[in-house]
This record gives C-alpha cells, sequence and structure tokens, in this order.
C-alpha cells in the first residue's frame, strides 16, 4: 500500500502491544472507557503473548495506518 500523506510504498507490519485504547481523551491511570466516551480501537490485555495488529508504516514520513474496522469501538 502506498503512503496517503507522500505516496511511498508503505512497511506491513505488527503493532506489538499489550492493552490499548484510542480515545477522544485522555486517560491518567485506567484504559477503561466511561459510557459517554468515544473510542475507536480498544485492545485487552493478552493472556499469553502480545497483541498483534496488522499495519502499515511509512519509513519517509514515519506516519502508521491501522485499519481498526476488526477491533471493538463505539464510534
Ligand atoms: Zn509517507
Amino acid at each position: 500500500m502506498k503512503c496517503p500523506f507522500c505516496d511511498t510504498e508503505m512497511l506491513q507490519g505488527y503493532l506489538n502491544c499489550g492493552l490499548a485504547l484510542w480515545s477522544t481523551r485522555k486517560h491518567k491511570i485506567s484504559l477503561l472507557p466511561d459510557d459517554k466516551e468515544q473510542y475507536a480501537f480498544r485492545l485487552k490485555q493478552p493472556i499469553a503473548s502480545p497483541n498483534h495488529v496488522s499495519s502499515s508504516y511509512c519509513p519517509r514520513c514515519k506516519r502508521m495506518i491501522i485499519d481498526c474496522t476488526e477491533y471493538e469501538s463505539n464510534i
């Protein structure tokens, strides 16, 4: 896939991570979203190995793209 910002061919890989939350607000302690909060990407802590989030990375402008359609969201 080509980077939509600079048209460079992107690298395919995985975001290896534990708990994660993309939200419209900052969380200071817990990553638990509240009732009014909008979030687009929520990963729970895996039991054994990290989560593997398929994603693309641009080596030129250092941006990352994640397709969030398969992840928990309320938007
Ligand atoms: Zn780019």
